[in-house]
């Protein structure tokens, strides 16, 4: 995990060198975030993951989806039909591989997170398709923990 520091707070954007992005996340991590890689299907930690919860980016920590809006694609990787918000990420067209898609990063850290496809289910028709290396869970302990308050 990278700890938010280098935060440019005129922008609110998490900058780093690669350098420092390669020295605090795992090589999976790195390759994924930084060089655009993908995760084989049916092998992250999150294609699966059906608990109520948040899920942040793994490089910088920001708030991208929320279990709410996650649904079983049967991709092999974990699927949402929408981010917590359109700011909290940002898409761009992406032409490698012989292929037209939309590439999704993280709105802050501009970290890779996967593609969004036009194949998904109401009320947007989206599939944000996203590695889970990207991705770091949050499990809602709004039930088991009120005395935290939180
Ligand atoms: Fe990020």
């Amino acid at each position: 995990m990278c700890a938010e520091k280098n935060e440019d707070k005129s922008t609110g954007k998490a900058v780093k060198s690669e350098e420092q992005w390669a020295s605090c996340l795992t090589p999976k991590q790195y390759e994924i975030l930084r060089r655009k890689g993908t995760e084989l299907p049916f092998t992250g930690k999150y294609y699966n993951e059906h608990r109520v919860g948040k899920y942040y980016c793994a490089a910088c920590h920001a708030l991208l989806f929320s279990s709410d809006s996650k649904f079983d694609s049967h991709t092999g990787w974990p699927s949402f039909f929408k981010p917590v918000s359109a700011g909290a990420i940002k898409e761009a067209h992406d032409r490698s591989l012989g292929m037209e898609r939309i590439e999704v990063s993280c709105g802050k850290c501009g970290g890779h997170l996967g593609h969004v496809f036009p194949d998904g289910p109401k009320p947007t028709g989206l599939r944000y398709c996203i590695n889970s290396e990207s991705l770091d869970f949050k499990e809602s302990v709004e039930k088991a923990d009120t005395k935290k308050g939180k």
